[in-house]
């Protein structure tokens, strides 16, 4: 069966060049006789990836000495806790960002675990906060936002500023897009399912000095201080999407790393909003500056097409643009796995079905 362009925002399009190498050494890994999936992640051979993928994302990221880098299961959502547990501190509150739904979910978790007030909300106005917009106390235990929100595509082209309060950054569907600058953070996370690799885990770069003290009692696999201390391996870790990982870091590297990403990724946003913007027909919401780079939600002008549209776009090869539930019409995720190919196609058929139906 050939593959389609794939414009799913999670789990999403992985390179073929990563998921033909890991079918390759499925049965004889490494000239173990076993797959990565069989063996040990204590010994010397899975050792070996687990330093690798470290050392990629370290180049990658440019992530100063002073940082540890995690990787950890329960997806982005484990992390929502996580870092109210770790981060947070008593008699402090820790102060949230929202410009969309994953940022109220990461409210909604952490409230579980510490106080929280939300500082800034321009989720209703489809933007990202700007600095008039965020009412910062400078006495929080740690300021978080959302970078990239995925459902309804609104992403921010600056770094909040915090001053001496940590900042921490939910970059689960913007990560390995472009570079970021990582010492501006406190800490950042992502899910690994949009721009790392399959569903399921997390990577988490943390600077070191946030996790010297063990503030209370954390769960231990979610417990920054304890997995740094054992590698990631506290508990027997999600060994083949490490390994999976690994592999596409290595094919961003052998991409030209993450300016050539950023590259690639603005010519293909940039490409889909100018169509959708002078198509007069299809629409993007969004505010121009908080435009994101990987999903562009869009809207046809009556959604009783929107079936047919669907239909006609999977039966050309153009898979999951379906929006999110909550919010309807379409979504085209364009993570760096998604070639310029795949967006001229998307454009294309969107020109073809604006003329027949419009
Ligand atoms: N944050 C953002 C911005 C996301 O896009 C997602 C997943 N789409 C999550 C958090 C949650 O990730 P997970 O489902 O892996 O827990």
């Amino acid at each position: 069966m050939n593959r389609v362009y794939n414009f799913s925002p999670g789990p999403s399009m992985l390179p073929d060049a990563v998921l033909e190498k890991a079918r390759d050494s499925l049965l004889n890994w490494n000239n173990t006789g076993m797959s990565v999936m069989e063996i040990s992640h204590r010994g010397k051979d899975f050792a070996a990836v687990a330093q690798s993928f470290e050392g990629r994302l370290r180049r990658l990221l440019a992530i100063p000495e002073n940082y540890r880098v995690l990787y950890l299961s329960g997806g982005a959502t484990g992390q929502f806790a996580a870092v109210a547990l770790n981060l947070g501190r008593p008699g402090k509150h820790a102060e949230y960002l929202i410009s969309g739904q994953w940022g109220k979910k990461a409210v909604a978790e952490a409230a579980q675990f510490t106080d929280v007030r939300t500082v800034a909300d321009t989720f209703a106005q489809l933007r990202a906060p700007v600095a008039e917009d965020i009412n910062l106390s400078g006495e929080a235990s740690y300021v978080h936002y959302t970078h990239n929100e995925t459902i309804i595509g609104v992403e921010y082209q600056t770094v909040p500023e915090t001053g001496a309060v940590p900042l921490v950054g939910d970059f689960s569907s913007t990560l390995l897009s472009r570079p970021v600058p990582i010492s501006r953070y406190g800490a950042i996370y992502a899910c690994t399912q949009k721009n790392i690799g399959a569903a399921g885990t997390a990577v988490v770069i943390v600077r070191e000095d946030l996790i010297k003290d063990k503030p209370k009692a954390v769960p231990s696999i979610f417990d920054w201080t304890v997995q740094d201390g054992q590698q990631s391996m506290y508990n027997t870790p999600a060994t083949f999407n490490w390994y999976l990982s690994e592999l596409v870091l290595e094919w961003i590297e052998d991409q030209g790393g993450l300016e050539v990403m950023a590259e690639h990724n603005q010519a293909k946003a940039s490409a889909l909003y100018d169509y959708i913007d002078d198509s007069q027909w299809y629409r993007n919401p969004i505010d121009k500056q908080s435009r994101s780079w990987m999903n562009v939600p869009f809207t046809l002008p009556d959604d009783s097409l929107d079936a047919r549209f669907l239909g006609e776009a999977e039966q050309a090869g153009l898979a999951n643009l379906k929006g999110h539930r909550s919010i309807g019409g379409m979504r085209a995720s364009i993570y760096n796995s998604m070639p310029m190919a795949g967006v001229q196609a998307l454009i294309d058929f969107m020109r073809d079905f604006a003329q027949r139906n419009g």
